[in-house]
């Protein structure tokens, strides 16, 4: 039987015998999503112009889902397990940001989960520490688009250096707190990008307090990208990664091996990973393969192959599983990676905050 989710995307029993044949066995009873968006969809003051969804895959399969549809989601997604998530709004500017940080603000504080307050990079500090001060809101998630405005595409700031979106003085602020930041990085060259290599590494010499979490390890979702931007960084044992929207075993093997499963954090980047499919690489680039008729959606598979798609959340667990597996990870680090790293670091960043 199907049941809906969210947006275009129903839970079958693909995923059922999926889960049942994958993930049951191996998922833990306490999981944290590190990584998902929450808003009221009321807060999208105006919906993205044809140019602008059709400039990135993610612009056609991103609908805002609200606190309750996700809740429900996930009691269906994680069945007889225990999850709590870090959560934050859309960062984008056709959003109402304000509202989207008091939303997840009292959702969190209602559900016993904790949220990022998607920030601007022309706050003031008094607008900082205003935000920061919201009940369970424990740290800020910037990102480039939050610079400007623009109707074609999300790219227009992609080259920014991480100081355009997250400034000095809002890191000195973030640094005295002991917040949270998710930081989703620029360049089309993604984390290996020698400009963010050398702004991440000043960040972590000058602002040692913050705790900072590399989004999607990096946006790298192909083994090239994960090989250049993850081995800079990876011997730095104060800086945190979320996997999120990672499907590549290959890049999930290569994260464990080089930072180590105690520095990674589970994440999903819903609700955009409901989508169903598999994804292929080829070389420094991806094809995402899906079902469903997106105007990106051009290089169909046979209906047979089709008829078999599960999630992609499901595939990417699938794949982090199996690069646990390649590497014997023992079950406790398992346990860490899937739940216990965020539930610390949440408790000790929200521990600071009751202290400021
Ligand atoms: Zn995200």
């Amino acid at each position: 039987m199907d049941i809906p989710l969210h947006h275009v995307f129903n839970y079958t029993d693909v995923d059922r015998a999926f889960w049942a044949e994958h993930l049951e066995a191996w998922v833990p009873k306490e999981i944290v999503d590190a990584h998902v968006h929450v808003t009221n969809p009321a807060f999208q003051r105006e919906k993205p112009s044809e140019d602008r969804r059709r400039s990135f895959w993610v612009m056609e399969v991103l609908e805002p889902q609200d606190a309750d549809s996700l809740a429900r989601c996930y009691a269906i997604l994680y069945p007889n397990r225990n999850v709590s998530l870090l959560g934050f709004g859309f960062p984008d500017l056709s959003y109402d940001t304000a509202g989207q940080n008091e939303y997840v603000s009292r959702q969190c504080v209602a559900r016993g989960w904790h949220g990022l307050a998607v920030s601007d990079p022309h706050w003031t500090t008094s607008e900082c520490e205003r935000v920061l001060a919201l009940p369970g809101i424990i740290g800020f998630k910037p990102y480039y688009e939050m610079i400007g405005k623009s109707d074609s595409t999300r790219d227009a700031h992609l080259e920014s250096s991480i100081f355009d979106f997250l400034p000095h003085p809002q890191l000195e602020l973030l640094n005295d707190r002991g917040a949270w930041v998710t930081l989703h990085v620029p360049h089309a060259d993604r984390l290996g990008h020698p400009q963010n290599i050398r702004e991440i590494q000043e960040i972590r010499r000058r602002y040692p307090k913050l705790l900072l979490v590399i989004a999607h390890l990096g946006r790298s979702y192909t083994e090239p990208h994960a090989l250049e931007g993850i081995t800079p960084l990876a011997a730095d044992k104060g800086l945190y990664w979320d996997n999120c929207a990672v499907l590549n075993p290959a890049v999930h093997r290569i994260a464990l091996e080089k930072i180590g499963p105690e520095n990674i954090l589970y994440g999903t980047d819903n609700p955009v990973f409901y989508m169903r499919g598999r994804r292929q690489w080829r070389g420094r680039s991806y094809i995402n393969r899906t079902s469903h008729p997106f105007h990106f959606n051009k290089e169909r598979e046979a209906p047979e192959i089709e008829a078999g798609y599960t999630l992609y959340m499901y595939e990417a667990l699938k794949a982090l599983k199996e690069a646990c597996a390649g590497l014997g990870l023992a079950r406790a680090q398992v346990e860490a990676l899937l739940g216990g790293n965020a539930r610390r670091l949440i408790r000790r960043v929200a521990e600071a905050k009751r202290r400021a």
